[in-house]
């Protein structure tokens, strides 16, 4: 019998892990009816048929998280805990979980009941028909206010464009990943990750189910502007280094307009002479090479900021313990 394990990263979900078992448990006991697309008729598809393992990583929760796991885990052996020893940040926490989860296909998804349990049976399904990757695409994005929404949407475009990598717009982290894919993502080590431009760098054959996203059950979201922001320029700046080519572009292009214009303004002196005037001018020229020249600068020393953390080579995050029914280590 083929194993299928969740992998769960948690940070301070207290009030939804119940509920979220609760729904796993009864999912694992499902003779689920999928309409496929491109099927005519529903497919019936037994969840028994597969064995069950569930992979909660606790990312340093400072709220009742880790007592309501060991209350869990206590009751399923099914379930394993891995404590991480303080909040490494989801991406490190899903890392965690990859290289400890055992299984021939894991699904991720969030703790907060965003991920709807009823989509498993599918991707289930088109994983049984050979895809190594199938992917949940949102269909709504829950209540999100119009701000995030809108810079996700320009963040997707611009690393389209600017990244090596093809991303999928309103594709995350809900996903049922082979074995095989997990083994690739392992192999990647780098410690500032992107997991969702991971997924597309390693390829395999990937396939798309959509699911609606639900509100957040309890709880707040972790990801505020700041954080998203952060994981935006991680993105870009992990994928390609197009913005110091751009920064020597526009280098390239200013160096020479100015150029031109101390040419014109020699000309001009010798012919006509110079009283002196021009302040708004000079004022003008030197906060636009002022300006260009810091944000280029910004652009180095995000990729320096890139190259010091990854040389420290310190490790993407610490476990405290593991945690199985009535055993510990
Ligand atoms: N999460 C985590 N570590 C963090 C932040 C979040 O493990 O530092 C988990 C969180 O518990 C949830 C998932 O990552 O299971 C998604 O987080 P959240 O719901 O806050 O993000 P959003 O849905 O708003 O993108
Ligand atoms: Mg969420």
């Amino acid at each position: 019998m083929k194993t299928i394990s969740i992998l769960i990263p948690c940070h301070n979900e207290e009030n939804n892990l119940h509920y979220l078992f609760e729904a796993l448990c009864d999912l694992t006991l499902k003779e689920a009816e999928i309409h496929p697309e491109g099927a005519d008729t529903p497919i019936i598809i037994s969840m028994k048929d597969y064995n069950w393992k569930f992979m909660f990583v606790n990312d340093g929760s400072s709220d009742d998280t880790l007592t309501i796991l060991r209350e869990l885990a206590n009751k399923d052996e099914r379930i394993t805990i891995i404590n991480l020893s303080r909040n490494f940040g989801k991406e490190n926490a899903m890392l965690a979980g990859m290289d400890l989860i055992e299984g021939n296909a894991v699904i991720i998804m969030d703790a907060d009941l965003q991920h709807p349990v009823e989509t498993i049976p599918e991707m289930v399904y088109w994983w049984s028909k050979g895809y190594d990757d199938v992917y949940g695409r949102r269909l709504v994005r829950g209540k999100e206010s119009v701000l995030r929404r809108n810079m996700s949407m320009v963040f997707y475009k611009t690393l389209d464009s600017i990244a090596d990598i093809n991303t999928l717009p309103n594709v995350g982290d809900f996903r049922l990943l082979d074995r095989k894919v997990i083994d690739a993502l392992r192999s990647l080590r780098e410690t500032q990750r992107y997991t969702k431009g991971l997924y597309c760098w390693v390829g395999f054959s990937k396939k798309g189910v959509e699911f609606c996203q639900a509100e957040r059950t309890g709880g707040k979201s972790s990801f505020n502007f700041f954080r998203l922001l952060n994981l935006a320029i991680d993105g870009i700046t992990d994928f390609s280094t197009k913005p110091l080519r751009m920064a020597s572009i526009a280098g390239g292009i200013v160096s020479f307009l100015a150029f031109t214009y101390m040419i014109f303004i020699i000309v001009k002196t010798i012919i006509w002479g110079e009283p002196v005037t021009g302040f708004p001018t000079l004022i003008c020229v030197i906060l636009l090479l002022g300006g260009l020249q810091l944000l280029a600068l910004g652009v180095i020393g995000e990729y320096l900021g890139r190259i010091f953390n990854e040389v420290k080579n310190r490790p993407p995050y610490i476990i405290e313990s593991i945690i199985k029914k009535e055993t510990e280590s």
